[in-house]
């Protein structure tokens, strides 16, 4: 038992522990743990409670015990919580307080005869309690009690910190989560430029992880192939941020290249700077937040490609009917039927094709726009699709066509007119794209559940890494034989969405110098 004389001592090395722990300590449960060991000690308790009130709903919750059994702790959170109910705004009566402690005592133990309990209270907000019971009783001296208050006192400010220490923890695990989930790279560096943290994003973009990124200079880490606007080295030096401006908004700083990434591949990336301030407006960090822009990019090049495609493929046919229109309308020339008839046939053949190529635009921008293309599906006899499409463009073509289907080829469910576009546009590119006397052979088979139809030409072929890319918008492979022949790109871009709105597929067989052969399947269903 403690001996009335060494109590003072005593109670200043236990404040001088709890004073410790403050210091020591930012652990929570590690505080309670030794805020509840000083005070058993300290006042020779057999049982020790600390109760915190819960934030959320402000009862009081027991969050750490010494000498009681953890099936009794429910029950006395109970008894707990019924005391918090009873308390109005000057507290809970003393009695009651004494009467809530004597059932928590004979919940633990019947013999526990002396209870004491100290409010931790924070800046005036009451934090919890703190509750020792002795086996034996005997009387508390206003010294006594006022030692007791000033060690509750560094016991609050102790849990006081741990509790804000922990929210800090939390606050900076739920930041740190939602930037690594973020699909922006997002990276802190210091007024130097050196890199202080990275998240997940940035390290997918760039190939540096967040620990090896640390500590090196942008330099580094941040190269570019191609900028657009000067990187913020410059923007430093004519004075960027430097200013005691506190309107960030107008001081973010973008720049936008092709960034080096460690592999040495590159990637189309806008950099946002931001500075950050201290609160007397000195620059403490940069804050970037970077953005992937190669889809942003692509579209750009898309729409320059499709300016230019539709430029020169609506410009063509445009000059020619305007040529033949004006020499057949001057007065001074008499023309004779003949050429009349055949200056008449060629304008008439260029405006089919610009009323094609006007189609052609208007349905891939549909596709783009909602994504569905609309069919009017009916019994479809590919062959006889497939033999009108050759008896239409073979007159006047240098090679052989070849009609090669079996005759039970099955009928299928299909939109004809849509699909008839797609053999034209295989046809027309075999015709287009292979030489004088060389065989295509459009033909076709058929499996229990698919009916494939194939254009086979002996062109120049199509090189393996362009095999995919000609089935893009307006993509049309840069060589002298495509140079030197008119066309959209669009051809088979539209040909895939067709077939594909069908549930069936299209694909390429080639190799350079040994032909071309296209595939579409569509189900028999
Ligand atoms: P285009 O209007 O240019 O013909 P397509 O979409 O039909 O557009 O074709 C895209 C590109 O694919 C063409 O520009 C050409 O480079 C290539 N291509 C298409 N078909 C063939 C073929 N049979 N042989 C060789 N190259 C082809």
């Amino acid at each position: 038992m403690l001996m009335r004389p060494d109590l003072r001592t005593q109670q200043r090395d236990f404040l001088l522990g709890i004073t410790r722990a403050i210091t020591a300590q930012l652990d929570q449960s590690e505080v309670l743990r030794r805020v509840l060991h000083a005070s058993l000690a300290m006042l020779a308790g057999r049982v020790g409670i600390v109760a915190l009130t819960d934030r959320a709903d402000g009862k009081l919750v027991i969050r750490a015990y010494s000498g009681i059994n953890a099936d009794v702790v429910p029950q006395l959170n109970h008894l707990l919580h019924e005391l918090m109910s009873a308390r109005d705004d000057d507290g809970f009566s003393r009695e009651y307080l004494n009467a809530k402690l004597q059932e928590m005592a004979d919940a633990i133990d019947k013999r526990l005869e002396q209870s004491i309990a100290m409010p931790l209270v924070f800046a005036g907000n009451p934090l919890g309690l703190l509750i020792v019971f002795r086996s034996y009783h005997t009387a508390i001296t206003p010294e006594d009690l006022s030692a007791l208050q000033s060690f509750a006192d560094q016991a609050a400010i102790a849990v006081n910190n741990a509790q804000l220490y922990g929210e800090i923890a939390h606050e900076r695990k739920r930041l740190a989560a939602i930037l690594n989930s973020s699909g922006d790279g997002v990276f802190t560096m210091s007024p130097d430029l050196r890199f202080l943290q990275v998240n997940a994003a940035f390290e997918r973009m760039t190939g540096w992880r967040n620990a090896e990124a640390i500590d090196r200079h942008k330099s580094e880490i941040i190269n570019w192939a191609r900028l657009d606007s000067p990187d913020i080295e410059q923007a430093l030096e004519a004075g960027w941020a430097a200013t005691d401006a506190r309107d960030d908004q107008r001081e973010s700083l973008y720049v936008e290249g092709d960034l080096i990434r460690r592999d040495s591949s590159e990637l189309s990336i806008g950099i946002t700077y931001a500075p950050l301030r201290s609160a007397e407006g000195r620059l403490v960090s940069i804050i970037g937040n970077v953005r992937d822009i190669t889809n942003f990019r692509k579209a750009q090049e898309m729409q320059s490609l499709f300016i230019s495609t539709v430029h020169h493929e609506l410009r063509t046919p445009i000059a020619i009917i305007k040529g033949y229109a004006s020499t057949l309308g001057r007065n001074d020339v008499e023309w004779d039927y003949d050429t009349v008839r055949n200056y008449v046939a060629i304008i008439e053949e260029e405006t089919d094709r610009l009323t094609a190529l006007v189609e052609d635009l208007l349905t891939a921008s549909k596709i783009q726009a909602t994504r569905e293309l609309q069919l009017n599906i009916a019994d479809t006899d590919l062959h006889a699709v497939a033999a009108q499409s050759v008896a239409r463009l073979e007159s006047g073509v240098s090679q052989v066509i070849v009609l090669s289907f079996p005759e039970d080829f099955p009928v299928i469910q299909g939109d004809a007119a849509r699909l008839r576009q797609v053999i034209d546009n295989l046809l027309t590119n075999a015709i287009k794209y292979s030489p004088a006397k060389s065989t295509i052979t459009v033909g076709g088979r058929y499996s229990r559940t698919t009916v494939t139809v194939f254009v086979r030409d002996e062109g120049p072929g199509i090189a393996s890494d362009q095999l995919e890319r000609i089935f893009e918008r307006f993509y049309r492979i840069d060589d002298r034989l495509t140079r030197r022949t008119q066309g959209t790109g669009l051809g088979l871009y539209l040909a895939r969405a067709i077939v594909q709105t069908h549930g069936g597929d299209i694909s390429v067989k080639s190799a350079v110098g040994s032909g071309s052969t296209f595939y579409f399947s569509l189900p028999r269903g």
